[in-house]
């Protein structure tokens, strides 16, 4: 079975080894830190992502190489790639690295985004005002993430402090869209071009990062809807491995926020509450293998704990409740790990769902509000 090399060793490629080794399946990782939480499930090459060296030694060591973070610079994915086959495409990965090339070719193949202006100078963002309005939201076209790199202009005032923050960088503009609800979609493509969708997730995000994922909440023409968005996208890159698409949903249509060319935080549930988790289907995708069902089991909500973990004993007391801790240190606004709730009712969900939250503590009691049908 195929050693796998994958460039990021953090949480993503932690799970993607825990998936893959009971395929027979083995791991290098390569990453900055000699703490990466993904060393403990293969070999941890440690050395810089913009290490070309480095790229071409890992390509040497393995049959097939992924990835698990969408900023691996460009020239180290090529290096790596014409040694050894790199999954998902390079060019998949070149156009996640920009917003504002991302959206470019979503709306050269006819998918509705967030209206949006490219800002590279103080006259190109009052321009960006004047034909969009406020609220806007002010992002880095380059390395931004959950909600990092982002600031919303209401005033005039946010205007001036968020052109201090981030007016060094290379910018875009975007209408604010005030959705109904966030949702994703996660796919996966084979090599033999077979496509599989796991159900749509409704997100909770709060300050930009998300909170809860609750599986499977919306109808089939909604999931139509995705779907056929994604499969355009799919087509266009010949994509191989999982491509996740976040949407803000409004008026019952849905508008691209921004895609990812991985496996995705909205997708964790797919661990233990669907036929095949995202993480597996990614490796069987890049190995050549046949897909795994990507049907929900039962009914799933995922809770990310950020910063600290609550505490493992009271929360597993809780039935159908499955931990998943990264094995990282706590720091404020780290993801160090998550728990997915599963059930096979919607009301024993919303059960525990609410047990959950109030053991967790924090704002999960306040967030599930947003989640319908969830208050008691
Ligand atoms: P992003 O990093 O672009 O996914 O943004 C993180 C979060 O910020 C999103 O999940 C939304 O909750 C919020 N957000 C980003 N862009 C917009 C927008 N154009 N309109 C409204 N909310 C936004």
């Amino acid at each position: 079975m195929s050693r796998v090399g994958v460039l990021g060793g953090g949480q993503l490629g932690r799970m993607m080894g825990l998936a893959g080794l009971p395929l027979g399946m083995e791991f290098v990782f390569l990453d900055p830190s000699a703490e990466a939480c993904a060393g403990q499930l293969g070999e941890l090459l440690q050395a810089g992502f913009s290490d070309i060296e480095a790229a071409r030694t890992i390509a040497g060591m393995v049959d097939v190489a992924t990835f698990d973070f969408e900023n691996v610079p460009r020239e180290a994915a090529l290096a790596l790639a014409e040694i050894k086959p790199l999954f998902p495409p390079p060019a998949a990965l070149g156009a996640c690295q920009d917003r504002l090339e991302e959206k470019r070719i979503l709306t050269s193949l006819g998918i509705r985004v967030a209206p949006n202006h490219a800002v590279s100078s103080r006259t190109d963002l009052l321009d960006g005002l004047d034909q969009l309005g406020m609220p806007s939201v002010l992002k880095t076209r380059r390395m931004g993430y959950d909600g990092k790199g982002q600031v919303v202009l209401r005033d005039q005032e946010d205007l001036e402090r968020a052109w201090q923050t981030l007016g060094d960088a290379e910018l875009i503009l975007e209408k604010f869209i005030p959705f109904d609800a966030e949702c994703s979609l996660v796919a996966v493509r084979g090599q033999d071009r077979e496509t599989r969708y796991w159900p749509l997730t409704r997100n909770v995000h709060f300050e930009g990062i998300l909170m809860l994922s609750l599986a499977d909440d919306f109808d089939a023409g909604l999931q139509a809807q995705a779907e056929a968005i994604m499969q355009r996208v799919l087509d266009y890159f010949d994509y191989v491995g999982v491509l996740t698409r976040e949407f803000f949903l409004q008026d019952g249509q849905l508008l691209v926020n921004e895609m990812a060319p991985r496996v995705h935080n909205s997708g964790h549930w797919t661990i233990d509450g669907a036929e095949t988790s995202q993480f597996e289907n990614h490796l069987r995708a890049i190995a050549g293998l046949p897909l795994g069902g990507t049907s929900a089991t039962g009914q799933s909500l995922m809770f990310n704990w950020i910063g600290e973990l609550p505490d493992a004993q009271e929360l597993l007391s809780i039935p159908g409740l499955h931990w998943h801790d990264y094995g990282k240190s706590a720091r404020p606004g780290r993801k160090l790990g998550h728990a997915t709730l599963t059930a096979n009712s919607r009301v024993a969900l919303v059960d525990r769902a609410n047990r959950a939250a109030t053991l967790a503590g924090g704002r999960f009691t306040a967030l599930l509000k947003k989640l319908p049908g969830f208050v008691t």
